[in-house]
């Protein structure tokens, strides 16, 4: 990043997302979208092209799709076309892709997002329907090809070169997952092709208006990875340019191992494709009434929420993030605050135990053996000084072991908290009888010891002690 300043040069970024929606059937036939299907089990004569076949729009691709708009603040065209854009390729039977060109559904949107602390706002240039083509899978000097994937419904979310760094652009990539994820239009699953990434890449001198010649990274399946590709495209261009010589425009693609990026292809043109509307396909008329129902169905989206969280919460902006990352932990942290009414509290269990225990047995927030309401509880259990907060972490254990209530675990277990002021003082006057030369140091100055006789007494009371009443009579004793 800073060798790019440093070399006088600066980059400019536009990413096209795919997001595969998450319909039953596919985005024009009754065929199943389900990733785990046999080779071709999930086809029939539309999705394979056969001739005389005729596509019909699925209606909750196209919902989706609105709805994925909004959210990225798109005005929605309320008549939009389906054009096709015509290119040979083994698993694209028909001979062409139905897409969208120059009336797309959704256009002229933004979406911002935090990058190192600052805001960052990216234009959304479009964001329009198409359908997905097979997948060829080469073995040596044969290849076999699996339509399962043909015609599952794609929104491709295109934004404008809005972006600088490496860093953007996987923190882009990370929203728009996020955002998708939130509105349950995709799963968002990167590994199985859910989302698909190209990068456009392109360098200029800084202080220059004109863009450079751009190349594209295509189907980067990982957003480190994204920044990776971008970071060593960056450098590739500039030692072009540094040289003399020319950017071409092409497709190149990412190999990880070698964390380098190689020319696939050189780049075709729009006129290429001989996009034309596809004499099958109705437009899509959206009324406006339905716009106004799906924008009215919209859940919270995560910007907003982090927000609430800090300025009606209080939260900071740290927890804010690291609550809003998934719908689902956001859920449970406010079900949790809701119950125990300490926001604070409730985050810091949330991001600190329930996250760590869960990562540890590779779960997600969905699968967590304790309920919010219980942890709520437990939490309110600390508040109300029943049990102390060493003693939590027993109960909480618990809790995740056994899924047991936490007042339960409580009882059963005999962790109440020690708060009766005689029964500490007993324990206290036993330390101290059984540790006199340590009491005597103490008193004649050795005050460090203070933390010793804490220690011992919350040891004899088997941690159940109330450690402030704790602290409080040891000073009085300790003072002789
Ligand atoms: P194409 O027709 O080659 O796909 P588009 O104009 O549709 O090109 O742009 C594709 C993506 O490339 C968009 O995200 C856009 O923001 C980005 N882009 C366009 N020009 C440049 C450039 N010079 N450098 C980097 N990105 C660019
Ligand atoms: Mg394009």
């Amino acid at each position: 990043m800073s060798s790019m300043q440093d070399r006088g040069y600066e980059a400019v970024i536009g990413i096209e997302v795919h997001v595969q929606l998450k319909t039953k059937s596919k985005m024009f036939c009754a065929d199943s979208t389900i990733f785990d299907s046999g080779d071709n089990e999930n086809t029939s004569p539309v999705s394979i092209g056969m001739p005389g076949t005729l596509p019909v729009i699925n209606k909750t691709a196209v919902e989706y799709s609105i709805k994925t708009g909004l959210a990225l603040g798109c005005q929605i065209r309320e008549k939009s076309v389906f054009s096709r854009k015509n290119y040979f390729y083994p698993d694209l039977p028909k001979g062409y892709q139905i897409s969208q060109y120059d009336l797309p559904l959704c256009e002229k949107g933004s979406i911002t997002f935090k990058v190192d602390g600052k805001d960052k706002t990216v234009g959304i240039t479009r964001a329009h329907m198409e359908e997905d083509a097979g997948k060829s899978n080469h073995h040596g000097d044969y290849t076999l090809i699996n339509y399962n994937r043909a015609g599952i419904p794609l929104l491709e979310i295109v934004s404008e070169p809005d972006i600088r760094t490496p860093q953007e652009a996987a923190e882009y990539g990370r929203t728009i997952r996020q955002v998708v994820r939130y509105l349950d239009v995709c799963d968002g699953n990167l590994e199985e092709g859910s989302l698909r990434c190209d990068c456009n890449v392109s360098v200029r001198k800084i202080g220059a208006e004109k863009f450079g010649t751009k190349v594209e990274i295509k189907n980067i399946n990982s957003f480190r990875f994204v920044e990776k590709a971008i970071e060593y495209e960056i450098d590739r261009q500039i030692d072009l340019v540094d040289r003399g010589e020319k950017i071409i425009q092409e497709t190149r693609l990412y190999d990880p191992d070698k964390n380098r990026t190689f020319s696939m292809r050189t780049k075709e043109d729009a006129q290429d494709y001989r996009y034309f509307p596809d004499p099958d396909l109705l437009p899509v008329i959206v009324p406006k009434q339905l716009i106004e129902k799906l924008r009215s169905e919209l859940p919270e989206l995560p910007r907003d929420r982090a927000l609430r969280f800090q300025n009606d919460q209080g939260l900071p902006e740290y927890d804010a993030l690291v609550l809003t990352t998934e719908r689902e932990l956001a859920d449970y942290y406010e079900e949790t605050a809701k119950t125990c009414k300490n926001f604070k509290a409730s985050s810091n269990w949330v991001m600190t135990e329930v996250l760590r225990e869960l990562n540890q047995a590779n779960k997600d927030i969905t699968q967590c053996p304790i309920k919010p309401a219980q942890l709520g509880k437990m939490i309110q259990l600390i508040e109300s000084g029943a049990i102390s907060g060493k003693i939590a972490k027993t109960v909480f254990t618990e809790m995740w072991q056994s899924g047991k209530e936490p007042e339960v675990i409580v009882k059963e277990k005999g962790l109440v908290q020690i708060s009766d002021t005689s029964a500490i003082e007993k324990i206290i006057d036993e330390v101290l009888s059984a540790n006199t030369a340590q009491v005597a140091d103490y008193r004649g100055g050795r005050t460090k010891l203070f933390g010793f006789f804490v220690g011992a007494v919350m040891k004899a009371s088997k941690g159940q002690a109330n450690p402030d009443l704790v602290n409080k009579i040891l000073l009085e004793k300790l003072k002789g």
